[in-house]
């Protein structure tokens, strides 16, 4: 059939139309809302490239917790900032580390949040690196192709990011987390077997039924650059793409997922989300199993910024930007805008 009998418009001509059609919704169960928790009490201190998100003392983080469950949103994400730093990230998996203290108080206060666990190095190593870091000779000259020594400079500082010593600190990480009561553990480090060594370090501490979430197609991105100043978690020195994934790999990053759920990943992840949505589409396609995407700080700092130029219309752009997350297939959205969102879903 084709026009004149077929006519596309005849379904949007009202907007009871429109919705009896709609094969996309969003709704405030799919949100996760990522919260950034520092030492203190009453602090609620602005991130300057994210308006409108804050770090938090614990207390505060309750009290947004509270405030998140009440507007139907199921989960919250924590993310830490230690009092101090050093090169084994021992903030990261401390008893009493900030995350943990945040995790006790938000399920002691709302038992029926879910707290996600975070599980990477970076916000605690002084490097600002995602796992250990292993220093050649600093400044020592490397030949080039010609065989020439170039001159020692900051770029030809030999570093490495230790895969293997990593994955004991992340297991441990996942443990502590577990034991302060987080609901699902989410590793977000990008090293290989991270998965399988959370797995079983979590099983032999008791906690069988606590799920994983992995962010198994974790892209080397610019869009983090907000995160990294609410985190303040800048590697200070080199760059992640040794770990993280290149932007350019779609096949990549279907190996990664696949990697991850051998190894026990019950959900996987894909982040950035707006610039990988092609990645949250063939990952639905391919893999029965949730799939989540992380709209993360570079996506909402466009919009608001645009938005505060009065350039977009900001509600109308953040429900368009989460609805074609949820078009592409993931079915659970971390973002900066749940709060927003689900007020305007309710
Ligand atoms: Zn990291």
């Amino acid at each position: 059939m084709a026009f004149p009998i077929t006519r596309l418009r005849r379904l949007r001509q009202t907007e009871a139309l429109r919705s009896i059609v709609r094969e996309t919704r969003l709704t405030p169960e799919s949100l996760v809302y990522p919260l950034f928790v520092c030492p203190g009490e009453g602090v609620r201190k602005a991130i300057g490239s994210m308006p409108g998100v804050f770090n938090l003392s614990v207390d505060q983080a309750v009290k947004e917790a509270r405030e998140t469950h009440s507007l139907g949103i199921p989960a919250v994400i924590l993310f830490g900032l230690p009092e101090k730093k050093d090169e084994q990230a021992s903030g990261a998996w401390a008893e009493d580390g900030i995350v943990q203290r945040a995790t006790r108080a938000i399920k002691r206060d709302i038992p029926q949040l879910l707290v996600v666990g975070d599980v990477c190095l970076c916000e605690y190593t002084s490097h600002g690196h995602c796992g250990i870091v292993k220093k050649g000779t600093a400044g020592v000259a490397q030949p080039d192709h010609t065989g020439a020594a170039a001159a020692p400079s900051r770029a030809t500082e030999q570093y490495e990011i230790e895969n293997d010593p990593t994955l004991e600190i992340l297991a441990r990480t996942a443990v502590s987390q577990a034991r302060a009561g987080s609901d699902i553990i989410a590793p977000s480090d990008m090293m290989d077997g991270r998965v399988a060594a959370i797995r079983t370090a979590l099983d032999e501490a008791g906690f069988q039924n606590t799920p994983l979430l992995s962010y198994a197609a974790k892209f080397a991105s610019g869009f983090y650059g907000p995160f990294r100043e609410a985190a303040d978690s800048t590697p200070q020195f080199g760059d992640r793409r040794s770990y993280q994934m290149d932007g350019a790999n779609l096949r990549e990053a279907l190996r990664e997922i696949q990697a991850d759920l051998d190894e026990g990943a019950d959900m996987i992840m894909v982040k950035p989300a707006l610039p990988y949505l092609d990645v949250i589409a063939a990952a639905r396609e391919r893999f029965d199993v949730p799939v989540a995407a992380y709209q993360v700080s570079g996506e909402y700092a466009m919009i608001q910024a645009a938005a505060q130029n009065g350039w977009l219309d900001r509600e109308r752009v953040m429900m368009e930007s989460l609805l074609s997350i949820r078009r592409a297939g993931a079915g659970i959205i971390l973002t900066y805008f749940a709060k927003e969102a689900a007020k305007l879903l309710s």
